[in-house]
This record gives C-alpha cells, sequence and structure tokens, in this order.
C-alpha cells in the first residue's frame, strides 16, 4: 500500500479522507513510518524577499495589490540582506530557505539576476534553497537550477473547479506548465495547497488526485490551513478544525507516500496536540519563523520546545537529495532570452474577489 501510484480517483481518495479517524491515522503513520524516520523533521525558513503590491487576485492573499489589508509593500531585499537572514535561520535549526516573491511570474531583467546571486549565496551556506516567484519558464527554471536551486514552490492551491471560485488572473495549466518547466532540470518540486477556503471535500480530494497524478509527485507538499485575512475576499471563512487538518494532512500522506508533508500557514491556531497529531499522520516538514510572508507563525523557540517535548530533530540539509552545485553568472550556460511568455487570464467574475476590492476603494 505504500507503493507510489500516479492513477489515484477522487473517489478513492475521498473513501481514504472519510474512513474512521483510528483507522485513517494508523495507515498513513504505517506508510510513514515505511518511507521516512517518524521522529525527524525537515525546517524550513520562508523569507519575503519582495512583499506586496501583487497584480494578482488570489482570493486568500493580503499581498494583492487590490484588496485593503494593509500590508506594506516591500521592494525586493539585496542579496546581503537576504544571506544575514538565511544565515539567522541556520543558526535557528533550519536547513532550507523559502524565497517567496509577490510576482506572477519571473521577468528575464536585473531583479531575476539578482533573485539568481541569492540562490548562489544562500546554497553557499549549504542550506537547501528553495524560491516561490510564481510561473517560470524553462529557461528560468534552467538559470535556477544552475544557481543552485534545490526546490521550487509552485502551489496547485485547490482542486481545478474551486481554483475558478478562487482566483481569475490566471488559470490551473498555467499552474501544471509551471511545474512541467522546473521538472525539466535538476530542481525539486514542492506544490500543494490551501484548505479551509470554502471548498468541499471532494475540492480537496481533486487538489490530491492533480499531486498524485504528477509524475514524478512533488518531492514536498504544503498543506495550509487558510488564515483569513481582514480585507481579502475570504476574510469570513472560518478557520478549519483540527479534525479536518489532520484527515487532510493523512490522506496527503498515504497518497503521496515519499513526499515531505508540510505543515504550513494556520499552525498559531494549532495546538501542540494538534501538530503532534499531524506530525504522527505522516506530516515531516514545518515552516519556522514568525512570520509565513505575512501572516504570523509560531516563534522558533517555540517550535524547537515542542520538538524536545515530541522528541524529534530538524533533519539535516540535503538528506534526500544531493547538494547542486553552483555555476558562477560568467560560466552559465543558459543566457537570458528575455521572453515575454503568454501566461494566462481567464479574468472570469468572482463575486468576492470584485466586492473585496470594491471595498477597497469605499475605505480609501
Ligand atoms: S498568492 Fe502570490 S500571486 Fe497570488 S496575490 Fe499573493 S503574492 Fe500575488
Amino acid at each position: 500500500m505504500s507503493e507510489v501510484r500516479h492513477n489515484w480517483t477522487k473517489e478513492e481518495i475521498l473513501e481514504i479522507y472519510n474512513r474512521p479517524m483510528m483507522d485513517l491515522l494508523y495507515d498513513a503513520a504505517t506508510i510513514h513510518r515505511k518511507q521516512h524516520d517518524p521522529n525527524v523533521v525537515q525546517v524550513s525558513t520562508l523569507l519575503s524577499i519582495k512583499t506586496g503590491g501583487c497584480s494578482e487576485d488570489c482570493g486568500y492573499c493580503p499581498q494583492a495589490a487590490r484588496y485593503h489589508t494593509g500590508v506594506e509593500g516591500n521592494d525586493l531585499m539585496t542579496v546581503n540582506q537576504v544571506k544575514a537572514q538565511a544565515l539567522r535561520a541556520k543558526e535557528g535549526g533550519s536547513s532550507r530557505v523559502c524565497m517567496g516573491a509577490a510576482w506572477r511570474n519571473v521577468k528575464d531583467g536585473p531583479e531575476f539576476d539578482q533573485v539568481l546571486e541569492m540562490v548562489r549565496g544562500i546554497n553557499k551556506l549549504d542550506m537547501e534553497v528553495c524560491c516561490t516567484l510564481g510561473m517560470v519558464t524553462e529557461n528560468q527554471a534552467q538559470r535556477l537550477a544552475e544557481a543552485g536551486l534545490y526546490a521550487y514552490n509552485h502551489n496547485l492551491d485547490s482542486s481545478e473547479e474551486y481554483y475558478k471560485e478562487v482566483i481569475s488572473t490566471r488559470g490551473y495549466q498555467d499552474r501544471l506548465d509551471t511545474i512541467d518547466n522546473v521538472r525539466k532540470t535538476k530542481v525539486t518540486v514542492c506544490s500543494g495547497g490551501i484548505i479551509g477556503m470554502g471548498e468541499n471535500v471532494e475540492d480537496r480530494a481533486g487538489m490530491l488526485v492533480a499531486l498524485s497524478t504528477l509524475n514524478p509527485q512533488p518531492e514536498s507538499t504544503p498543506i495550509n490551513a487558510l488564515v483569513a485575512v481582514e480585507g481579502t475576499p475570504l476574510e469570513e471563512e472560518k478557520p478549519v478544525s483540527i479534525w479536518e487538518m489532520v484527515r487532510m494532512v493523512a490522506t496527503t500522506r498515504i497518497v503521496l507516500p515519499e513526499t515531505q508533508v508540510r505543515l504550513s500557514a494556520g499552525r498559531t491556531q494549532m495546538s501542540r496536540e494538534g501538530q503532534a497529531m499531524c506530525f504522527f499522520a505522516g506530516a515531516n516538514s514545518i515552516f519556522a519563523g514568525d512570520k509565513l510572508l505575512t501572516t504570523p507563525n509560531p516563534d522558533v523557540n517555540e517550535d524547537m520546545k515542542m520538538f524536545e517535548l515530541l522528541g524529534m530533530n530538524p533533519q539535516k540539509p540535503f538528506t534526500k537529495k544531493v547538494q547542486p552545485q553552483t555555476v558562477e553568472a560568467g560560466d552559465s550556460k543558459f543566457e537570458s532570452l528575455g521572453e515575454k511568455p503568454k501566461w494566462t487570464r481567464p479574468e472570469h467574475k468572482i463575486d468576492r474577489n470584485e466586492a473585496a476590492k470594491a471595498k477597497g476603494k469605499l475605505v480609501k
């Protein structure tokens, strides 16, 4: 049962999700122990290298410029600022730094060159480097790979059907195409989603069908619980219960047996006992640091205390895959192509997104 399958159906996944809790926990924990050390957790630090002012309309995101959320925008950080933060993260027990930029897609030019330098700088600190920069072309992914990128994050967010209820400025196929572009390189894929956006369990299962049928499956999958931020279209959504989170983590573990399943946004709403249950159900990664881009996250010391209590240890970098080599900018085989890719803009109307945008105008 712990072999990797790429032909999961929504019905099969729903059957797993809805199993009696004790059976679900037992099955997920059994698979988890076959594939992973249950007492080891991979710790990532998420760094917002360029915050706010984003042109997209993701209904969950306080960084979308069109919503009135009070998030202050910041220009791209400098390479030295990023290296200093990475060093601090390493000292705090993180093996990976994930750099997030509030961009629709990567654009060739000085800012991307600066990000490539950040990747080089962090890889040289012997830490795994991940980026989440929006859509990327194959050439851009190759340049990131050459710089020493370990992972690229691009979440599917939800099922294809529900995605249309949350975002209108890009299509699901753009997400899949970006993942495909990353797959053409040696960079590993990190892709997951968010629960608690008003979707139903069929949508959760649909997202897991999309992730599990990727071949290979993502090396890491973040499972986020929505943090409903005032001013966003999803501000009224109620927090998901710990039981839903445990079910989602356990089901993810069963259909993505080899993947590192990451407890991501929403951990501040969970007790230690709740998080421990998620680890038992197969989560083996967390985001550390007191902020996740713009939303709150538990303090690093709190996490270390929790690990001590549970007898868990942080995973060493490059445990799952060898460290990539960094090619210096002057030796690159891949030139900047100055591409202008035609990522889609469906622009269908999502009432709650329109309402949140209009509300912003009223407050101003
Ligand atoms: S999730 Fe990313 S792409 Fe969407 S609005 Fe936020 S920053 Fe922009």
